[in-house]
């Protein structure tokens, strides 16, 4: 059998480290990694598609990423903050009300413990429901309808429990009343390369991948008898087999023959673009935040991330950077703003934050993910469900985060690239 992995992000070179069949990945960039590839320019070391740490719910996978980079990995212990009335606040919010002022504490906890808000059918009530009108008014409602690009209500709840935890009752009174508590844990501690950013994970698959061909763009995907021909316009392959792991709303567009319902459903699926700017700064002074969240609307990034905190080595000695991720969609007004006016707003919010003095402002740049964030709504499963079974009846698996739309990390995407190899090594 001869496989054909098209896109060589990490879902791919997963699939083609763990494949036994003769295979050949085909990507489109000039190098691997897809969303893991790291920009190095001017000293500054920085996720080019927004900041990635590596953490997971399995400890396996955490050891197995780890080991993957081989010693060149470095552990720390998150510091996040939520950017809340001009106060930063300990992430997340409901370990943090004890630097709330005493209004805002008392709202909190006393909605998040008289709350008969009913079974929730969308996120907007799930929040409601979970976390009292305190809580979600604050802070979960204004950051995730920043973060979502869209109103909570039209997000669905299938993403929801394995995404966002719900405080133990204990920890919310605890911390109210000023006693330390830590939420989310299986964050609270991550690894990240001690040199050369995120790119290094995928990096590190690349010794085990037999056939790579970069600068491949898949354009035209067609059967001729059993065969699958795959084509960049320039070059055909031929191959037995297909594992996409290119984006499922590019995927329908290039292999021929996809039913118009198909096609449909795809469309009606939901993504969130991405513009990530980086933001250089003569000096060492900021503070040693992992991250700050932002939920104010009147602020144009929803979160800032500090890589000379992942680690030192991404700055050069006595400068700082910043990373702002801004949340856009085509047509939204933000994604058609050059990236000098990103740029500028971002740098003037971070003014306001007292972040960022303009005579040490020495680096700036931003850079663009059209498929940053999977966006679960009402209809979604529906609608991928169709996709992934016509896909599957017709012989293409698909795997990853993007070729599955689905929300899920490094880890998870690694272990479905496992899972397709173990599967395809199966089959004669
Ligand atoms: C803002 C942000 C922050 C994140 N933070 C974290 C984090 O902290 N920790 C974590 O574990 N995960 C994080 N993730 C998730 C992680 O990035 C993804 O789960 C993972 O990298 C997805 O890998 P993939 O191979 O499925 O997709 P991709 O990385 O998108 O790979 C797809 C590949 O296909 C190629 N391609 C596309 N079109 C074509 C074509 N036509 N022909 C050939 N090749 C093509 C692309 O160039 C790319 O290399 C984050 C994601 C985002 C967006």
């Amino acid at each position: 059998m001869n496989v054909g992995i098209l896109g060589g992000g990490l879902a791919g070179l997963s699939v083609a480290a763990h494949l036994d069949h003769a295979y050949e990945v085909l990507e489109r960039d000039a190098a691997c990694g897809g969303h893991c590839f790291t920009v190095e320019e001017e000293g500054f070391t920085w996720d080019g598609g927004g900041p990635h740490i590596i953490f997971s719910r399995n400890e396996r996978m955490v050891d197995y990423m780890v080991s993957l980079l081989a010693g060149n990995v470095r552990r720390a212990r998150r510091n996040n903050k939520i950017f809340f009335k001009g106060r930063y606040v300990k992430y997340p919010f409901e370990n943090g009300l004890g630097d709330l002022d005493p209004q805002d504490r008392f709202e909190c906890l006393y909605h998040y413990l008289h709350n008969d808000h009913p079974a929730p059918t969308n996120f907007r009530e799930w929040l409601y429901h979970t976390f009292g009108t305190g809580l979600t008014e604050k802070y979960l409602l204004p950051y995730n309808e920043k973060i979502w690009n869209c109103k909570a209500e039209e997000l669905g709840l299938d993403w929801v429990e394995g995404r966002v935890p719900k405080p133990p009752v204990e920890d919310v009174i605890k911390a109210a009343v000023g006693v330390e508590t830590e939420g989310y844990t299986h964050q609270l501690y991550y690894h990240y390369p001690e040199r050369g950013g995120i790119v290094c994970v995928p990096r590190a698959f690349e010794p085990r991948v037999r056939k790579l061909t970069t600068g491949f763009e898949v354009r035209h995907v067609r059967r001729r008898g059993p065969t699958w021909v795959v084509s960049d316009g320039r070059e055909e392959r031929e191959f037995d087999r297909l594992v996409a792991t290119i984006p499922i709303q590019d995927l329908v567009r290039v292999v021929e023959g996809v039913p118009a319902d198909v096609a449909a459903a795809v469309r009606a699926l939901r993504h969130n673009s991405l513009i990530v700017v980086a933001v250089g700064l003569a000096t060492d002074r900021l503070p040693d935040y992992t991250a700050v969240y932002i939920p104010d609307p009147g602020i144009l990034t929803h979160r800032i991330s500090f890589p000379g905190v992942f680690s030192p080595h991404n700055v050069p000695p006595g400068r700082s950077l910043i990373n702002a991720e801004i949340t856009a969609n085509a047509g939204d007004g933000v994604w058609e703003l050059s990236d000098e006016t990103v740029i500028r707003r971002v740098v003037s919010d971070l003014e306001r934050m007292g972040l960022v003095r303009p005579s040490e402002l020495c680096y700036t740049r931003a850079v663009r993910d059209t498929y940053g964030y999977v966006v679960q709504d009402a209809a979604y499963r529906r609608n991928r469900d169709t996709a992934r079974a016509w896909f599957e009846a017709a012989g293409v698996v698909l795997c990853g985060r993007v070729a599955e739309h689905e929300y899920i990390n490094m880890d998870v995407c690694i272990e479905r690239g496992m899972a397709v190899a173990r599967r395809l090594n199966a089959e004669a």
